[in-house]
């Protein structure tokens, strides 16, 4: 069987890589196939693309706001209709389940919402008379060329948490995805075009750190948006803004979420076990650690390990599923590696995924949901973002207790706090050291109205993604000062003119 070869779209069409550039495997994760080859964008193509981009920003950045919607409107219709289709090729390469990924392509749907509301995000304002005769208007300005570069773990979602903002503010956009599951950019593409999108202006280009590293670099790229883990975020923001450009580099996570002792047991371990091995916990918003007071504590993990027992775990195709294989054998390894390590710390491993294959795909790259108590900081399982269904337990005296560790974690992606107390409820909001929180809402992923970002090392820089700080972004302001003097009733032109910097009183 002859393997595919994924292409890149540059200027309106899939185009051919060149056969000589170096080639990496997709695979099914369910199966452990491979199903595609990659091959990582060269210098020529990555050029290519950004001509082209800039080729068209002219005549797209300056095209009506009334029409630049009405490609954002049809592209949100061709989207929902392709709902289906797309989240199967996300199920394909990335292995989640069909559910979850039809959720992914509705999130970011979402997003493609708001985008279509560009005419009043873009809306400047406008102070008369600021001065005897003068008045002040502001508006924002499209920045040129801006590149996104995605994760494996939403390969629909965070490509759109980027472009449909970058495109409605007038911008032209080159996506480079993972190329672990770089299917669904093409997918992406097309329906752009076929939403009436002009040539040029949405790009990709696939591949690795070579194909990011000509984006960081390139003179004519204004603006990077990235996701994906922290070591690489901080390496974009780097290298990105040392090349003058704007960056946001939105990182890895490790998020907590605080059981209290009057919150409700069942639903906050229902909770707590969707939102920890959903997508095989491979979220950024994941639950990947429970912080739970002494005083419910066994009560909490036994609860816990009940319904865990009970994910059903298979090919994310299977109808029913919950949780399907992670992304690849080296994240398998890496995933029971660090159980192991948790056991050689002294930690408890409550329930055990490691080893678990499905007898019908021996070859896929499963492991089953893990939980692990009396988990402490300076293990290696509770210090690094593990990225797979394995739920650590860390057991405290009081919520005191628990607000000091989860702040002196490094990472501020989310934070969760169930309990029936509005007053500790309120407390944990107002001292918690994250950027998104939820109140016994397990996964608090704004709505994107609001913007989506964490503090400390899970966002380098300081914008956050989408909404409000998504137009901010992808613009620049221009402040108009302005008089009309030959018009003016009180004053000459040459009485206008001074020497002096005038205050807002003259
Ligand atoms: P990753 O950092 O390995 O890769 C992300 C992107 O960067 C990919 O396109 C990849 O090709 C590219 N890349 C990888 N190494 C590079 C390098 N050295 N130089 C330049 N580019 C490089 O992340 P991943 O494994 O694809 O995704 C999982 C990570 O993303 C997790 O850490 C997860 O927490 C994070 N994530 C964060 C958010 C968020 O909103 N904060 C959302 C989704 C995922």
């Amino acid at each position: 069987m002859t393997i595919p070869v994924i292409d890149h779209f540059i200027n309106g069409q899939r185009r051919a890589p060149s056969p000589d550039a170096s080639t990496s495997n997709v695979f099914n994760p369910a199966t452990g196939q491979v199903i595609a080859h990659v091959k990582a964008a060269r210098s020529a193509e990555v050029n290519q693309a950004v001509a082209g981009a800039a080729a068209a920003f002219e005549a797209w950045s300056q095209m009506s706001l009334g029409r630049r919607t009405a490609v954002l409107f049809a592209f949100r219709q061709l989207l929902a209709a392709g709902t289906d289709e797309l989240a199967k090729i996300v199920v394909r390469e990335h292995g989640k389940v069909l559910d979850d990924a039809r959720g992914e392509v509705g999130r970011g749907l979402d997003v493609v919402d708001f985008a279509c509301g560009i005419p009043e995000l873009l809306k400047g304002s406008y102070s008369p008379q600021v001065s005897t005769d003068f008045d002040v208007y502001s508006f924002r300005e499209p920045l040129g060329v801006v590149a996104g570069i995605t994760p494996f773990n939403f390969p629909v979602m965070v490509p759109l948490w980027m472009a449909p903002l970058a495109i409605a503010t007038g911008n032209t956009f080159i996506l480079k995805p993972s190329k672990q599951d770089p299917s669904a950019s093409l997918f992406l593409a097309d329906l752009w075009t076929k939403a009436g999108l002009p040539d040029g202006v949405f790009q990709v280009i696939q591949g690795g750190r070579g194909s990011v590293a000509d984006l960081l670099i390139h003179p004519d790229i204004r603006a990077i948006s990235f996701v994906g883990s922290t070591p690489v975020a901080r390496h974009i923001h780097q290298v990105g803004t040392s090349h003058g450009k704007r960056v946001q580099a939105l990182g890895g996570a490790k998020n907590h979420a605080v059981i209290l002792p009057d919150a409700d047991l069942d639903f906050a371990a229902a909770s707590t076990v969707a939102a920890a091995f959903g997508a095989a916990g491979q979220r950024c918003m994941a639950i990947a650690t429970a912080v739970v007071i002494d005083a419910v504590a066994d009560d909490f993990v036994e609860q816990v390990v009940a319904k865990a027992r009970n994910v059903k775990v298979a090919d994310g195709m299977t109808p029913g599923v919950d949780m399907g294989a992670v992304i690849s054998q080296a994240a398998r390894d890496r995933i029971e590696d660090t159980v192991d390590s948790a056991q050689r710390d002294g930690a408890a491993i409550v329930l055990d995924g490691r080893g678990w294959r499905p007898a019908d795909s021996p070859e896929g790259f499963f492991t089953g949901p893990t939980v692990i108590d009396h988990v402490r900081p300076g293990m290696r399982a509770y210090d690094e973002e593990i990225f797979g269904p394995v739920l650590t337990v860390v057991r405290v005296r009081d919520l005191d207790e628990a607000l000091c560790l989860v702040n002196a974690n490094p990472y501020g992606n989310g934070a969760v706090v169930f309990s029936a107390s509005g007053g500790d409820a309120r407390r944990f909001v107002r001292g918690v050291n994250a950027g998104m929180i939820g109140v016994n809402v397990p996964i608090p992923v704004p709505v994107p109205y609001y913007s989506f970002g964490g503090w400390k090392d899970s966002l380098i820089g300081e914008s956050h993604i989408y909404g409000p700080d998504g137009v901010r972004f992808y613009t620049r302001a221009k402040v108009i000062t302005q008089r009309w003097p030959s018009q003016s009733p009180s004053q000459s032109q040459s009485q206008g003119a001074s020497f002096h910097f005038a205050s807002a009183s003259s």
